[in-house]
């Protein structure tokens, strides 16, 4: 990343977001398009969608060209966090929480909370209920620590964990609130710009989806749409992710070739492509395995019949859980920022990139490996007699 990437990714990483109150998120993708002259709108159910200015032109994209087929990048643009419900007195409101989350050192946790404008100040935890298979927070209390803020209904109030600041950086590691899957959203749209750059009229498309902490409903609302081609003109889809880190997906060892995740395998065709990529692109810089501490996007396409792969960035403290602790950690389970890699999200960005090359042999993907296996074979023959 240069300089002006890592101050575009910590502008995404401050911003606000909780499921289906994304539009900081989405009005920031909106307005770097515009600004970068790179076309998008909005599908029915606000996805953003990146590279065509209308339905009309991602038809046309997405039947991609008569060699290639249209690589969509899919991402996220929530994070695990609380809608408002009621006011409670003076200084306190009750919540429900939409996504996986901590579930211990509740009590005394510092929240950010914001309204559709932005940022509105924070509060404290006082009470929160535990769903009964013990994985997240279901409902919760919050006492605000400005009592102004409650001048406006609860209803219109949302937030998620805070910490010492929405971003922070110590050496390497990058700390915020929620790197799910903003570091996502960020790669797609340095990705465009990219493309836009180089004047590429290769197929390429982002999908910035909604609600997915909750079961994939924006992604799932898109490709309901059944705007995708069948078929021989099918898109590949990408998600792009950060994913909880698991042994052999280590933080800082570089972008995770996401083979599948805890729901299916992804596309072998499609991987063979990515895996073939990342060992030009990135050799010994990158990670390969299935991350099955969560379940992607990629799922979502593939249960629609859509071909899909992944690339992940090694997250710690995923969803706000302090599994691997350090800095602002409340505890074991408790909540801690999440932090990821600063050279994996320049990886990630290269292997973006890298995606859009032409030429990458999508429509025989196991072109080299048959060929070695082939030669191998020819050396052996005699062997049979
Ligand atoms: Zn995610």
């Amino acid at each position: 990343m240069n300089t002006s990437q890592e101050r575009r990714l910590k502008k995404i990483l401050a911003l606000p977001t909780a499921p289906f109150r994304e539009n900081a998120v989405t009005a920031y993708a909106t307005e770097f398009c515009g600004r970068s002259r790179i076309p998008c709108f909005n599908d029915p159910a606000g996805n953003v969608i990146v590279g065509a200015k209308d339905r009309a032109a991602y038809r046309t994209i997405a039947r991609g060209t008569a060699r290639e087929p249209l690589r969509l990048f899919i991402a996220h643009t929530d994070h695990p966090g609380f809608h408002g419900l009621e006011r409670l007195g003076r200084n306190r409101f009750k919540a429900i929480w939409h996504g996986g989350s901590p579930v211990k050192h509740l009590r005394g946790a510092r929240v950010w909370i914001a309204d559709q404008a932005g940022y509105q100040g924070h509060g404290e935890i006082t009470s929160a209920k535990i769903h009964k298979a013990g994985y997240a927070i279901t409902e919760l209390t919050i006492r605000a620590a400005d009592p102004g803020i409650l001048e406006r209904p609860a209803k219109s109030l949302f937030g998620g964990f805070g910490f010492r600041a929405p971003v922070w950086q110590s050496g390497e590691r990058i700390y915020t609130k929620a790197a799910d899957d903003l570091v996502g959203v960020f790669a797609i749209l340095e990705t465009a710009l990219a493309l836009k750059k180089a004047r590429s009229r290769r197929p390429f498309l982002g999908l910035l989806t909604r609600g997915e902490e909750v079961g994939f409903v924006g992604a799932v609302a898109h490709f309901e749409l059944g705007w995708l081609p069948p078929g021989k003109k099918q898109p590949m889809c990408v998600s792009v992710e950060t994913s909880r880190t698991l042994p052999g997906a280590i933080i800082g060892k570089g972008p995770v070739v996401r083979l599948g995740d805890r729901r299916t395998v992804f596309d072998p065709a499609g991987l063979s492509v990515l895996t073939e990529l990342a060992a030009r692109l990135l050799p010994g810089k990158h990670q390969r395995r299935i991350m099955d501490g969560g379940v992607c996007e990629a799922a979502a396409a593939t249960a629609w019949g859509l071909p899909a792969i992944g690339i992940s960035v090694p997250l710690g403290n995923y969803h706000n859980q302090g599994f691997e602790g350090g800095a602002d950690c409340r505890g074991p389970q408790g909540p801690a920022p999440e932090f990821v890699h600063a050279d994996d999200v320049s990886g990630l960005l290269r292997l973006c990139r890298g995606l859009m090359e032409p030429r990458l042999g999508w429509d025989d993907a196991w072109r080299t490996t048959r060929a070695r296996l082939a030669k191998n074979s020819r050396r052996y023959r005699r062997e049979f007699a």
